[in-house]
């Protein structure tokens, strides 16, 4: 074999480099994280790379006397789920007691200020099994948050699971017609499906609510999420406009 250093660079954990050890005939030395090339923790960078490869280093620039403002990651200028939290936590407004168990995708950041509007975040789907376990142990308002992609991926059965134990809790469908998280990538199903295939899983028809996610709707919209909030049993809002990020590529297509 002409390879004298096979040297390995992943994202994430280190599968690759582990599941080649052993595959070649002579034994050739395999450099990576699990060697310690390259740091098991945090991203790759330009400069554990260039060290990774034996090239020097590179420092960081030093600016002393900058104060450079902190930039936690935020929505998009204008992203539909910005108007979403802005109609739940005016929903909201007066509760003392109520819990909000977000899923994953973009509408995560909600945690973060300005919002502060979601309480837990565990795993795909679990915004639902988490707002139904909350009510199941007295939580007053219980509330799920979850995008339309990871609904169908895997919020479906902690639904039907709700319905069926009569959980009083809402969720929030944030329906932006995509996966905007991953770069958006087409949603399994188109929105026009969503309320049949609630009312499949047993949601009661006029517990199914879709509304616009968008500010010049917000009025209606919190008067809705109040009704639904004192409802006692499963109803879900789904709160329906396309990621920006999205419309922003369908356009240049
Ligand atoms: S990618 Fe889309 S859904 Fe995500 S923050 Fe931006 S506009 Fe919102």
């Amino acid at each position: 074999m002409h390879v004298g250093r096979i040297l390995v660079l992943e994202e994430g954990y280190p599968y690759i480099e582990r599941d080649i050890r052993g595959i070649f005939g002579a034994p050739v030395p395999i450099a990576g994280k699990l060697s310690g090339e390259i740091p098991l923790a945090g991203e790759l960078s330009a400069n554990s790379v260039r060290i990774a490869l034996g090239l020097p280093g590179r420092e960081g620039v030093s600016a002393a006397g900058i104060e450079v403002p902190g930039r936690p990651p935020q929505f998009c200028q204008g992203c539909p789920h910005a108007d979403s939290f802005t109609a739940l936590k005016r929903a909201l407004e007066g509760e003392a007691d109520f819990f909000t168990a977000s899923d994953i995708g973009c509408y995560t950041l909600a945690a973060l200020p300005p919002w502060n509007a979601v309480e837990s975040c565990v795993d795909m789907g679990a915004s639902v099994g988490m707002a139904r376990g909350a009510a199941t142990v007295g939580q007053k308002r219980a509330i799920g948050v979850i995008g339309d992609s990871t609904f169908y991926h895997s919020g479906m059965t902690n639904l039907l699971d709700a319905v069926r134990h009569r959980t009083p809790m809402t969720l929030l469908i944030l329906d932006n017609g995509t996966t905007g998280m991953t770069g958006a990538q087409p949603t399994i199903s188109p929105t026009s499906q969503l309320p049949k295939l609630l009312e499949g899983l047993g949601v009661v028809h006029d517990h199914i609510r879709v509304l616009e996610a968008h500010r010049r709707a917000i009025d209606a919209d919190v008067a809705v999420i109040r009704e639904e909030l004192a409802y006692d049993g499963v109803s879900v809002i789904v709160m329906v406009r396309e990621c920006i990020e999205w419309l922003k590529k369908a356009r240049k297509t």
